[in-house]
């Protein structure tokens, strides 16, 4: 029900024909990632932003899901530390996340990539629309982790995000531009999201059906104050491209809903 929840295209954006051929493919595939998650979290680097062309500053989709899973790392007993862009370090300092610049991938038991561009089959990348993104790039550490077998989850909602390799030949069916903009970067699982904090919440909210510590960890995360805490240190929508308090286009409101939506889902199985 989750993974459903998570891929509603309420945006219009189109994921919806590319989520039911991948869930057809990999029914599984949240259920899965929250495994790896439960399995290991101990120390967990989460990697984080998008560069939007042709600004290249940093989106807002991807860090309040990063919050939340580092919130959910935390909740664990396990320790997390965040690779993401200058702008989004700033922004998310107040809210006590641990940052890193230089991380060697080696030191940690799990690499998660939210919403981070991922190189193409010509080793650029894109953004949805096509144009190239100029920016320094996160999506080796996803690439070391996998040589060194460390556990690798993806989560992204354009196809050219990091993990997308896992479905290239989807994101070529059915996303515009999909040939050109598909990123060819793969991860062991990958969470499909019509917008990546639900994808972020949705592999809380699957862990968390499992593990009663997690219960409260959606409830918790301040998307509000993280947005505008991000639109304050210059990130902006996406989709609108200004310094709004909406992801992807959509307003903060409906990201709340899901979050309720997903947190009474989790109250079901308290009371049955
Ligand atoms: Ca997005």
């Amino acid at each position: 029900m989750i993974a459903h929840l998570i891929n509603t295209d309420i945006g219009n954006r189109g994921i919806t024909n590319l989520y039911l051929e991948y869930r057809s493919q990999n029914f599984n595939f949240l259920k899965n990632a929250a495994d790896i998650l439960l399995k290991n979290y101990e120390r967990t680097l989460i990697v984080t932003g998008f560069p939007i062309p042709p600004t290249m500053v940093a989106e807002t989709d991807g860090p309040p899901g990063t919050v939340a899973i580092y919130r959910a790392v935390e909740s664990l007993g396990g320790q997390a530390e965040v690779l993401t862009y200058s702008e989004v370090e700033k922004a998310l300092r107040p809210f006590g996340i641990q940052t890193t610049k230089e991380p060697q991938i080696g030191n940690y038991s799990l690499v998660i990539a939210v919403e981070t561009p991922g190189k193409t089959s010509n080793g650029k990348y894109y953004s949805m629309n096509g144009l190239e993104i100029t920016r320094e790039t996160f999506d080796w550490t996803v690439e070391e982790a996998r040589e060194l077998g460390i556990p690798t989850i993806g989560i992204g909602d354009g196809g050219n995000e990091a993990g997308m390799g896992k479905i290239h030949e989807l994101v070529k069916k059915y996303i515009p531009h999909g040939e050109r903009i598909g990123s060819t970067v793969e991860t062991d699982e990958l969470v499909l999201s019509a917008v990546s904090n639900w994808g972020a919440y949705g592999l809380i909210g699957e862990a968390a059906l499992r593990k009663e510590e997690l219960r409260d960890v959606l409830q918790g995360i301040d998307e509000r104050g993280i947005l505008k805490s991000l639109a304050m240190n210059g990130a902006i929508d996406g989709v609108t491209k200004n310094m709004d308090l909406s992801v992807d286009g959509i307003p903060e409101e409906v990201h709340q809903t899901i979050v309720q939506l997903i947190m009474n889902i989790l109250k079901k199985i308290d009371n049955p």
